[in-house]
């Protein structure tokens, strides 16, 4: 078991990269607050997103999130 002590090293070094998926855009990865800039859930993929990565509709009264919109 030689292979045990980096083993072991990898995960104590264990990355704090995990990002709340439900506190972050899912397009930009932007962080989103709890109050301000909370984002909103696209009608199309369901996934949440920032307010810089929506596409409204020529009304502006609804809106996509800017994959869904590219995908049209
Ligand atoms: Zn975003
Ligand atoms: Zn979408």
């Amino acid at each position: 078991m030689l292979r045990k002590k980096g083993a072991l090293k990898v995960n104590q070094n264990h990355p704090v990269w995990h990002v709340d998926p439900n506190r972050s855009c899912g397009r930009c990865r932007a962080e989103l607050g709890r109050i301000m800039n909370r984002g909103a859930f696209c009608k199309a993929c369901k996934v949440r997103v920032c307010k810089n990565c929506r596409e409204y509709n020529l009304k502006g009264t609804d809106w996509i999130c800017t994959v869904c919109h590219k995908n049209l």
